[in-house]
């Protein structure tokens, strides 16, 4: 019963943070109007709102003008639902769900974001920066982890920048690439409300599993062609999958990694 709960409380919020997606860098209201179709803008009726299901009967197409949904709004309920199922299958009844649940919300809602528009917005992330300390005064949790993972998350993101900047942007310009940092501003403060979320241990699991990530993708885009030359690649969206790693698997990671050294 809980399963079912937690898998419709996703895919609703997941719906939720669909309108927000499209509408918040867009500086519209999330409550006010209700949802229309951006092509016909006819409203889209209570019945056709429902996650997965309204997508799939009407085939991925607007009831009035038949123009395409991007397959993005199924995409998103979807990972929400799975998430939230993946975070209560890890962490059962304790504190740590409901901060899992509310850092893949706002995971989802900023990847996806910088993924469109390549912005992160402050009004997003300082609040997520907040939310995330406050974790750590609930019990069982660290105040002191939360700022040290916050503080981690920050200084990486600065120390990348420089580094890209300064150092590895001249060696490829010497070589003849010409390509943009993907690390923006905006990026500075996600990474820190993503160790605030995660603490001290599993944030430094996040980072190392963001940067592998930017790197195959990186190859891969290369190699089939789809990278631009100095199009930049947003790196919010591979916080966020490290963040997943951090949550998901940090503690694990992170002893396998102390013990490997070590022994
Ligand atoms: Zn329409």
């Amino acid at each position: 019963m809980t399963w079912a709960l937690l898998a419709l409380l996703g895919l609703v919020l997941g719906s939720f943070l669909n309108v927000c997606i499209h509408r918040i860098p867009r500086g519209e209201s999330i409550v006010a109007p209700p949802s229309h179709c951006p092509r016909c803008g006819k409203r889209i009726r209570s019945y056709d709102n429902i996650p997965v299901l309204s997508y799939l009967l009407l085939h991925g197409r607007c009831r009035f003008c038949r123009g395409l949904i991007s397959p993005r709004y199924l995409v998103v309920e979807l990972i929400t639902g799975a998430l939230f199922v993946a975070a209560y299958a890890k962490f059962g009844v304790s504190w740590l769900t409901p901060k899992a649940l509310v850092l893949v919300c706002l995971l989802v809602l900023m990847a996806l974001i910088d993924l469109e528009h390549q912005v992160i917005p402050f009004k997003l992330s300082i609040p997520g920066l907040v939310l995330g300390l406050a974790g750590g005064l609930l019990p069982s949790q660290s105040l002191t982890d939360a700022f040290l993972g916050a503080a981690l998350g920050a200084a990486f993101v600065l120390f990348a920048w420089m580094l890209w900047r300064y150092v590895l942007a001249g060696i490829f310009r010497r070589f003849g690439v010409h390509q943009r940092e993907g690390i923006g501003g905006g990026d500075l403060p996600f990474a820190a409300m993503i160790g605030s979320f995660l603490g001290l241990k599993s944030m430094g699991v996040a980072l190392f599993a963001a940067v592998v990530a930017g790197v195959i993708v990186g190859l891969v885009m290369r190699a089939m062609g789809r990278a631009k030359s100095g199009q930049p690649v947003p790196f919010g969206p591979f916080l966020a999958i490290g963040a997943l790693v951090g949550l998901f698997f940090g503690p694990v990671i992170f002893n396998w990694y102390i013990a490997l050294t070590l022994g």
